[in-house]
């Protein structure tokens, strides 16, 4: 604006104002404006009304949505957040599976204090917890994806747990929306029930066994389901898959 008052231009000034016959005619201005009528590389039309026009919206007018649109810094959205956040999600499970898929669990590995002795896997007793045993490599964690991948059919591959991760979130693009929010839900409850029963047996001496941890994550994903408010909107597949009538 402090540029165009330099032209002296009137502040109430048209584009007609800059324009004779079929031609711009823009006043004498400091170079650096000049630069700005440089970038105008099309001829007018006197024959049209002037009209404002904001570029920003699609419908050219000006809103508080558009112009916030404009000024805030967008980023892409990580490909993983659908598989976390959809709108059946279970928070508590959801939270805890994202806490894994950034290594931010405070596992054995990362635990900085030296005066503590490190304890092996509680879930195996054999080896160094990190992720990535402790989600995947463990053979207690094992025997739980082999009863989720029956149920599911799916194959989890063994690769390391943030590949897994990846190869969850690329799979979830490719299946119709019910399946898979049920996916995500499947994955979020097992890591979820995977950390609460090294939890309880690290800190409160108490072992379920893989059987009830499985039930455990077949339950809390039923219950999910059958208390949707679109339950009567699940396909029949997922009804006979959870058991929900
Ligand atoms: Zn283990």
């Amino acid at each position: 604006m402090r540029r165009l008052a330099e032209s002296g231009l009137p502040c109430n000034a048209r584009v007609s104002d800059i324009i004779e016959g079929n031609e711009w005619h823009f006043p004498t201005v400091p170079s650096g404006i000049q630069s700005l009528w440089d970038t105008i590389n099309f001829l007018p039309d006197s024959s049209i009304l002037d009209k404002a026009c904001w570029e920003p919206s699609a419908s050219g007018t000006c809103t508080i949505q558009s112009v916030w649109e404009e000024m805030r810094i967008t980023r892409a959205h990580d490909k993983g957040s659908k598989l976390l956040w959809h709108s059946w999600h279970i928070p508590r499970h959801s939270f805890i599976l994202w806490l894994a898929t950034k290594g931010r669990l405070r596992t054995q590995d990362r635990l900085h204090n030296q005066m503590l002795p490190r304890v092996p896997c509680v879930l195996c007793g054999v080896h160094e917890e990190d992720h990535n045993h402790l989600f995947f490599n463990c053979t207690l964690s094992n025997a739980v994806w082999r009863m989720i991948s029956l149920k599911l059919h799916v194959t989890w591959p063994t690769v390391p747990w943030l590949q897994a991760w990846e190869w969850a979130c690329d799979g979830y693009a490719s299946r119709s929306q019910h399946h898979s929010h049920v996916l995500g839900m499947a994955l979020a409850a097992t890591i979820y029930h995977l950390w609460s029963e090294r939890n309880q047996r690290l800190h409160h001496q108490q072992h379920g066994s893989v059987q009830k941890l499985w039930e455990n994550i077949c339950g809390s994903v039923r219950d999910r389901l059958a208390n949707l408010n679109e339950v009567c909107l699940l396909p029949e597949s997922i009804r006979r898959q959870w058991d929900i009538h």
